[in-house]
């Protein structure tokens, strides 16, 4: 199926926000592992305590943010079509919501697109 560039682009947007929280998922984690290296582990975060995360929609302006639990977003995201936007955010064109919150919208996308970076980022590091 075929897209136009600007589609592409909306798409590739959303995809570079999603990264983004991811990060910050992946950071917290590093951190309670630090945690449990430290013998402190009454310093981790339980999954129900709210971050804000990134809107993901396809605009590269969006600066909003949505308090969500880290639980929950990584339970939306285990399904690499889907991301978590505002109400209202949600591109038509695009994508379509599949779900609705009382603060966001999770969108899934028409086509299901490859991530970019993704194939090359899988370059194996074994130089045994
Ligand atoms: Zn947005």
């Amino acid at each position: 199926m075929n897209i136009s560039v600007a589609e592409r682009r909306q798409i590739e947007n959303e995809m570079i926000f999603r990264r983004m929280n991811e990060k910050v998922g992946d950071g917290l984690g590093a951190l309670d592992a630090m945690h449990i290296e430290d013998g402190d582990p009454h310093l981790i975060r339980d999954e129900d305590v709210l971050l804000h995360f990134k809107c993901e929609c396809s605009n590269e302006e969006c600066d909003e943010r949505i308090a969500i639990k880290l639980g929950e977003y990584q339970k939306v995201h285990v399904n690499r079509d889907t991301f978590i936007v505002k109400l209202k955010h949600q591109v038509d064109t695009i994508e379509k919501v599949i779900k609705t919150a009382s603060k966001y919208n999770v969108v899934m996308k028409n086509n299901s697109t490859p991530e970019p970076g993704k194939e090359l980022n899988e370059t194996p590091i074994n130089n045994a």
